[in-house]
């Protein structure tokens, strides 16, 4: 019986790793929840699946919930310390950490600590800590296994291969809602537009991120650390009907790819099991419906959310921590109908100039990043409802 910790538990990734909890309870047991707010739904699934530990961000959420349940023997706590809690619960084996934004830092750090295994699908984590977490999952003997599902397709791809003799990575996108369209285009688009995405069915905010590109900057950040390769080493390749979900090319030339239907239970499930596969019910690629695999090179002077993630990439220190936080902010004002879709892109831009750079920062300076790009941004930027 594998004992699993998941925060965020309420979310797009978090109800997907419950479903195959559900179709596994011979092997898997949830032993730690955390979630923001929903605690209606964080009830359900304290009586479901019986956790020892539920964290909810606000006490006061935290005290109404232990209210509801009242008649279970269960341990409810909030705020950045029951995260933390929930994260280290000495029976989790592994923490799948599924929520969303650089909240998510410190309880992972800790996991790491206490030794769990890391199912890691909060790509914010990697992106502005990849320095501290990759080392110290190493020292701790921890597995970070990817569950962002480009990261899970070039994990699989490296089974069994040395990854020195990796050449390149090839980080496939789907190009998202507006793919080949010009700036024209994106200055008018609306949030509606902005939220249907072509092929994946994922939270708001990386809906968003995919439509900016901003989504596939944060994944080649969180792939140099994940696979320990360049920048320059790691090509961003439109592949619009997301069948490929990334691929390999090695220093023989060979190219290995991962294939299957868009569906991120298989990721989360291979993190879950590694390294066994196991069943998964759900629909199979059709090779005799699956008319064509296109591939398109994406246009970094259109998406700008690709551009700006190298150039922080590049930069490094604090600035993909800014890059990052400013991104955060923006999006959530554009899910609030205050900003327009190219302000996403501007504001990210004008915090990347402003910041004084931190080399090599320690946790404290990269939540002090976040914080001056959230003040920053507050101290130039007017946020009036656009409708
Ligand atoms: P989501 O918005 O659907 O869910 C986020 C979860 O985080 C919710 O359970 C929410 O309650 C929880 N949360 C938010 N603030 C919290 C807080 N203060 N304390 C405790 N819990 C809190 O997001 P999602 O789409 O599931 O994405 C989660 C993470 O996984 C993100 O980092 C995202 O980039 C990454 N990811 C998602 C997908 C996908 O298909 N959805 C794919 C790859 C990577
Ligand atoms: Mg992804």
């Amino acid at each position: 019986m594998k004992q699993i910790g998941i925060l965020g538990s309420t979310g797009s990734i978090g109800t997907q790793t419950l479903e195959i909890v559900r179709n596994h309870t011979e092997e898997l047991q949830v032993t730690a929840l955390a979630a923001g707010s929903n605690i209606e739904l964080l009830e359900q699934q304290i009586r479901e699946f019986r956790p020892r530990i539920a964290a909810v961000w606000k006490e006061e959420n935290a005290a109404t919930l232990r209210t509801m349940v009242r008649d279970m023997d269960v341990r409810i706590v909030s705020g950045m310390e029951g995260l933390i809690e929930a994260a280290v619960l000495e029976q989790n084996e592994i923490l799948v950490t599924a929520i969303v934004g650089m909240i998510g830092i410190q309880p992972t750090i800790a996991a790491i600590r206490a030794g769990k295994d890391i199912a890691l699908a909060n790509k914010e984590t990697l992106v502005t800590a990849g320095h501290i977490i990759m080392h110290l999952a190493e020292k701790c003997h921890v597995r970070i296994l990817p569950v962002d599902s480009e990261h899970s397709a070039i994990f699989q791809c490296l089974n069994g291969e040395n990854s020195r003799e990796i050449d390149k990575i090839l980080l496939t996108a789907s190009g998202g809602p507006f793919r080949g369209r010009d700036t024209a285009f994106l200055s008018s688009v609306r949030l509606a537009d902005a939220l249907k995405h072509p092929n994946w069915s994922m939270g708001r905010k990386i809906t968003v991120d995919s439509a900016t590109m901003v989504n596939k900057g944060l994944e080649v950040m969180e792939a140099r650390w994940l696979f320990g390769v360049g920048l320059e080493d790691i090509q961003v390749v439109v592949q619009p009907q997301s069948v490929i979900h990334s691929m390999v090319q090695f220093q023989d030339g060979a190219v290995l790819a991962q294939l299957g239907t868009p569906d991120m239970k298989l990721p989360i499930q291979y993190a879950l099991f590694y390294p066994e596969r196991q069943f998964l019910p759900g629909k199979r690629l059709d090779f005799d419906t699956l008319a064509s695999i296109d591939f398109e090179k994406p246009d970094p002077d259109v998406f700008r959310g690709l551009s700006l993630a190298y150039q922080a990439g590049r930069t490094g220190g604090s600035l993909p921590t800014v890059f990052n936080a400013a991104n955060e902010f923006a999006v959530a004002r554009f899910l609030e109908e205050r900003i327009r879709f190219l302000d996403i892109y501007r504001i990210i831009e004008e915090c990347m100039e402003a910041h004084k750079k931190v080399e090599h920062p320690s946790v404290d300076e990269i939540l002090a990043a976040e914080q001056w790009t959230y003040e920053y941004i507050e101290s130039r930027w007017k946020f009036e409802y656009s409708h």
